[in-house]
């Protein structure tokens, strides 16, 4: 798992790895039951990172690399990536998506299992503290309950040219709002109604940051809480609540959210107190020991205080505590006639644990002081496919395919049914690296993932795809019986001796593909026509005498002798020389099989740019079925076994109907776009 690249999130972790951000944190805990430190036992995790998908959906290739991504840095950095599912949003969220999820995550060989703790969280089990942050916003002046109907909130709103116009109910009283949320938290107003809502700055350049809903009613059913609630945080208040509670580093979102990141920090900083309870009631035990040392220790605190004089806020004791640090600047021997005071403040905050206190103890704290940070970077869109859940479930509902897992879908199931591997997709999530600028990726970098992946791993094996008869008529003469079988074998794979051999039979009579057959051969044309030699690849030479027709002209069975002496292998074999060699089935020991070819599901290369009608551009030609006729050792194929199929390209077995079946993984070269 060498990383092959670098990427700007790798210089950012790095950096701060260096710097220490993150050494010596205790982690651990389940953050759910608000206690989060509780059963904390020391983990040398030093970055933490999440994949946050919401549970409406099957994931898409666009989450694969979201998942490399965050699971693969914290595998470098020794840290920890949590699988938390988002489920803020009660009406699309479903337990079969959720089961989905984390076989996806596992399927690409991940885990969130990391130090013995099992990383697996529900952003519904934080909704009792997130109700808690909203009245404490409210409490302390930062929201207001807004009781305008929603048409009045978007028309109030402005646009990039207009600032904003502020709420009537903006500035009511924070007891007035405390009182008409906690109505809404008890069922008393219908949706809609009326929203919590940040109280930032109607006139913002940034509209995210023009007073951003945080709670709403919705009367539904939330699959983990059932009817608990019938208000939920919206999705922007809840993501930096999550992490922080998670005790996460590295907040690593697609680019969409950037501007959404003024505030995820205005959130996390104005609920930093009650985000850092357990941390704060141990600095206040700290404290009070640092004071019961006596004067030499609290005047070194004090004056450590002092450094910090600039993170003071201007509430009401911390102003007090500004005018005694000013104090101290013009007379030092203030300091110890006026440590009582100093402590008494510092305990009189004993219900925040503000910016100061918490610089000031940092290193007496176990844990220092540090918030999640979000990062954004380009989101993964690929040729000729879609990569929005929304979409691909409309392909899914309409019948458009036969579901999540059709393996023209750019789903993980979809990718896992076509045969791609989980090491295809992560060296291809690895060599496509991170941008901070949106582009698209060509498919045809996916499939030279799978294929680089595929041939050191795959067996091979002939198959005839289109096939028509090859009747060796002098057979019975050359080798005694019609019915004579020779036995036949090659490798299993042409450069791993390990995979040993496979054996199949040459008959009187052979699938051959219909297209090395010509009549009227083409320039430069080596296979079989009449009077022409080719080789049955590690069989023997035939020479081509003709064919057989039906009463429309078409071919029905292509005619050869077999020339003796000349198989594969053996002494004889190189007496005669043969320009083309073929690929065949015994027609007696050969499997039948369903071939299924796939093709691109959209014909423009940028299906849904620009907001286009994505819909038109399905490739109508997407599947092609085909009866196909198999070497014998294919006959039991398990199902997932990959092969590749002797100048076809890869091949998955898929056994879902009980009969036997192969998916086209890939072809051998890259043909999309041509
Ligand atoms: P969609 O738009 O397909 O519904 P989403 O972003 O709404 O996707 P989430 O379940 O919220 O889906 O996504 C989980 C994580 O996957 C997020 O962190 C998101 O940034 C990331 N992600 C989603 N789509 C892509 C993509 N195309 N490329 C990279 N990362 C993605
Ligand atoms: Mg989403
Ligand atoms: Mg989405």
């Amino acid at each position: 798992n060498k990383p092959s690249s670098s990427n700007f999130l790798r210089a950012i972790i790095e950096r701060d790895l260096a710097q220490g951000r993150h050494q010596g944190r205790r982690w651990g805990g389940s953050p759910g039951d608000g206690n989060h430190h509780a059963h904390g036992e020391p983990d040398p995790a030093r970055v933490r990172l999440r994949f946050p998908p919401e549970p409406n959906g099957y994931l898409h290739v666009g989450h694969a690399k979201s998942i490399c991504l965050n699971f693969g840095l914290a595998q470098e950095y020794g840290g920890v990536c949590h699988l938390r599912f988002d489920d803020t949003n009660p009406e699309k969220e479903e337990q079969e998506y959720v089961d989905a999820i984390k076989d996806a995550v596992q399927w690409l060989g991940w885990t969130w299992e990391a130090h013995g703790t099992r990383h697996l969280y529900y952003a519904s089990d934080y909704f009792d503290f997130m109700y808690r942050a909203a009245e404490y916003l409210i409490e302390h002046g930062h929201a207001y309950v807004d009781e305008q109907t929603p048409e009045q909130m978007r028309a109030n709103r402005g646009d990039f040219t207009t600032p904003g116009v502020d709420s009537p109910y903006r500035d009511r009283p924070a007891a007035e709002s405390l009182a008409r949320l906690r109505e809404m938290r008890d069922g008393k107003h219908p949706d809609g109604a009326m929203v919590v809502r940040a109280k930032i700055d109607m006139a913002s350049p940034n509209i995210n940051l023009r007073d951003p809903a945080i709670y709403r009613i919705k009367h539904a059913t939330h699959h983990n809480t059932g009817d608990r609630w019938c208000i939920y945080p919206m999705y922007t208040f809840a993501h930096p609540i999550e992490d922080a509670l998670e005790n996460i580093t590295h907040s690593i979102c697609t680019l969409e959210f950037e501007d959404q990141r003024p505030f995820y920090d205005w959130v996390l900083e104005r609920i930093v107190p009650i985000l850092r309870e357990p941390e704060f009631r141990r600095a206040c035990e700290l404290v009070e020991r640092i004071e019961q040392q006596g004067i030499e220790a609290g005047k070194e605190f004090a004056l450590r205080c002092h450094n910090h004089a600039h993170k003071l806020d201007h509430s009401e004791p911390e102003e007090r505590m500004r005018a005694l640090f000013q104090k101290w600047e013009r007379d030092r021997d203030a300091v110890i006639a006026d440590l009582p005071a100093f402590f008494a403040l510092l305990k009189s905050q004993a219900h925040q644990f503000t910016p100061l206190l918490a610089h000031a103890l940092e290193p007496y704290c176990v844990e220092p002081f540090n918030l999640p940070h979000q990062y954004e970077f380009a989101r993964l869109n690929l040729t000729y496919v879609v990569t929005s859940k929304r979409k691909l479930k409309a392909l899914v509902d309409e019948g458009i395919v036969d579901g999540w897992d059709d393996p023209r879908m750019p789903t993980i199931v979809g990718m896992r049914r076509r045969g791609y591997t989980p090491e295809a997709i992560r060296l291809f999530a690895e060599r496509i690296g991170v941008s901070k600028a949106n582009g698209w990726i060509d498919y045809g970098l996916l499939e030279a993932a799978v294929r680089d992946d595929l041939d050191g791993k795959a067996p091979r094996a002939m198959a005839v795809l289109d096939p028509v008869r090859l009747k060796l008529t002098n057979w019975a003469e050359v080798f005694g019986s019609a019915n004579h079988l020779e036995p036949c074998s090659a490798p299993a794979h042409p450069k791993r001796d390990d995979l040993g051999t496979r054996e199949f039979r040459l008959g009187a009579e052979v699938w051959i593909e219909r297209e090395d057959f010509a009549e009227q051969p083409p320039k430069g044309y080596h296979r079989l026509f009449p009077g022409n030699m080719a080789r049955l690849k590690y069989g023997y030479v035939v020479k081509c005498t003709g064919c057989e027709k039906d009463a429309d002209g078409n071919v029905t069975a292509v005619l050869a002798e077999v020339v003796p002496d000349t198989k594969s292998g053996t002494p004889g074999a190189d007496a005669v020389k043969v320009k083309g060699v073929i690929t065949w089935v015994g027609v007696r020991d050969g499997a039948q099989a369903e071939v299924r070819l796939y093709d691109r599901l959209f014909n423009d290369p940028h299906p849904d740019a620009g907001g286009k009608d994505y819909k038109a551009a399905l490739n109508p030609d997407s599947v092609k079925v085909v009866q196909a006729y198999v070497e014998p050792s294919l006959a039991a194929a398990a199902p997932g076994t990959r092969f590749q199929f002797e100048r076809h390209g890869y091949f998955v077995a898929d056994a879902r109907d009980g009969r036997l079946a192969f998916n086209r993984i890939t072809s051998l070269k890259d043909t999309w776009g041509k």
